[in-house]
């Protein structure tokens, strides 16, 4: 391929990757944003091997079909509550891929060349690395193979402070000119690293961790197409690393934390993780029946939903419970928290699934007054995101988090299985207020009996 064809191709992959994150704005977008930054992916994956190793394209484009095999089955299987572990994953291969890049750059010159060729090569390890092992861990958190507690060893501060000297102290080595065991023990130490970085994150800001190792992959490929000399990589990586940071800004603000606490809190002081034991203390729970008189003489309603709704993927059976009850007149509107569920946008994807008119879904800011004028605050599926303790209680893991003011309402409804706590494991409050009752359930199940019961009226 010619240096122009080449760099044609760069631009047109480039293009498609900015076209791709715009339409990602917009949930009517996303999928075609989606399908533009695939098909932009596989111009640079094809351009960039007909320019480096056309003597090598049969290996590559196997390795291409078994890659995309492994994708999309990924994709497919995978469930809507499981996506931040499939990200995790993700960020850990690109981490890793950018380190392996560096040090077999680093090999293959036997650590000669420019100094700071040599430098960003050994932080492409660093970061690389960091990236990989924070990752992983990130996923065992995610998928309850390790607690989700934050772990926190005595000496923890002194040997995470030896960590990073270490880590400098080798990476000023490596420009210097010193023998490939360097590199190799920088590798070692950064791994180590990662895991001391998300060692002391728990509970609720795992996500956040995942954001924030996003985008340390999007800096690791930035770094490594700087020692590959590959215009493509840079531009990418850079999308990557500036989305991630500001999509790791975004999260932080909406659960208002800062990111300094939310990776060094638990060094200086308090578990950022409650318990997951069930209260004990007393509340009001009714049947189908009961809630159905609540909700089908109403004249306004209010959907909270959470987590919940996405474990039970009854995000059609609560369409078909909101279609009815607008059938009597009552008028309903969805109350959507931005750190609802366990991603950002992730309930607006649910509902919009179940084509849920996108006009009805309604951010914090905007539905929070009108839950005073609401007759019920139905919470499907959410705790954390409607708890007062965010503002009556400092110390808790979710102080200072913005929530929606289902509390204000002058009825509250919640359906969810049991009293265990959300994912921050702290109690509700509102779950014991005088004009709480709970719905006992499986939240397709209970949504499924009210549609019945509402048409019943
Ligand atoms: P929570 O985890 O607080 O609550 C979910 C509730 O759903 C639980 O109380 C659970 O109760 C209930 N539930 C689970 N499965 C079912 C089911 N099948 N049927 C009915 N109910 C069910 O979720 P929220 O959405 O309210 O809050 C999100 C949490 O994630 C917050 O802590 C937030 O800080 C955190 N987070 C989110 C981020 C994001 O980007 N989205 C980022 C960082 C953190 P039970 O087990 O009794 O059924």
């Amino acid at each position: 391929m010619t240096a122009t064809g080449a760099s044609l191709g760069y631009l047109l992959a480039s293009v498609c990757f900015i076209v791709a994150l715009k339409g990602l704005s917009s949930p009517k977008s996303a999928r075609l944003g989606n399908a533009i930054g695939a098909a932009g992916a596989l111009v640079a994956v094809v351009v960039v091997s007909l320019v480096a190793r056309p003597d090598r394209l049969a290996l590559i484009l196997l390795a291409i079909l078994v890659g995309g095999a492994i994708g999309v089955i990924a994709a497919e299987r995978v469930r809507m509550t499981a996506m931040p572990q499939m990200v995790a994953l993700f960020n850990g291969v690109g981490g890793a891929a950018g380190a392996l890049v560096a040090l077999l750059e680093l090999a293959e010159t036997g650590g000669r060349g420019d100094v700071d060729q040599l430098a960003v090569a050994a932080f492409t390890v660093l970061i690389g690395s960091v990236t990989f092992s924070g990752s992983v861990l990130t996923f065992a958190k995610l998928q309850e193979l390790v607690t989700g507690r934050p772990l926190i060893f005595p000496g923890m501060r002194p040997v995470a402070a030896l960590a990073v000297a270490g880590a400098l102290a080798a990476g000023i080595l490596v420009p210097i000119g010193t023998p490939l065991v360097v590199v190799v023990l920088l590798a070692f130490v950064s791994l180590g690293l990662g895991l001391l970085l998300v060692l002391p994150v728990g509970g609720a800001d795992v996500p956040i961790v995942i954001s924030l190792l996003n985008a340390f992959s999007g800096i690791t490929v930035t770094a490594s197409g700087y020692v590959l000399g590959n215009v493509l990589m840079i531009v990418a990586g850079t999308l990557v690393g500036a989305s991630g940071m500001l999509l790791t800004k975004l999260m932080a603000n909406a659960m208002g934390r800062s990111l300094v606490n939310i990776m060094f809190g638990a060094f200086a002081g308090p578990s950022t993780l409650g318990s997951t034991v069930e209260t004990d203390r007393p509340v009001r729970s009714a049947g189908p029946a009961d809630i159905a008189i609540l909700l089908g003489y109403a004249r306004k309603v209010i959907v909270a939903p959470g987590y919940g709704l996405a474990v039970a993927q009854a995000q059609h059976t609560l369409r078909d419970l909101t279609d009815e009850l607008e059938r009597r007149g009552v008028t309903v509107e969805y109350a959507i928290h931005p750190v609802a569920g366990r991603m950002p946008g992730h309930m607006n994807v649910l509902l919009a699934e179940a084509d849920v008119p996108y006009h009805k879904l309604k951010e914090m800011s905007v539905i929070n007054p009108e839950f005073r004028t609401a007759d019920v605050a139905l919470v499907v599926g959410a705790n954390d995101v409607v708890n007062p303790a965010a503002h009556t209680t400092p110390g808790s893991p979710i102080y200072g988090m913005p929530i929606l003011a289902a509390e204000d309402a002058a009825a509250i409804v919640f359906l969810k299985r049991s009293l265990r706590p959300g994912f921050a494991g702290i109690d509700n409050e509102l779950l014991h207020g005088p004009k709480t009752t709970l719905l006992f359930g499986d939240a397709k199940d209970s949504l499924a009996n009210l549609v019945a019961a509402v048409k019943a009226l």
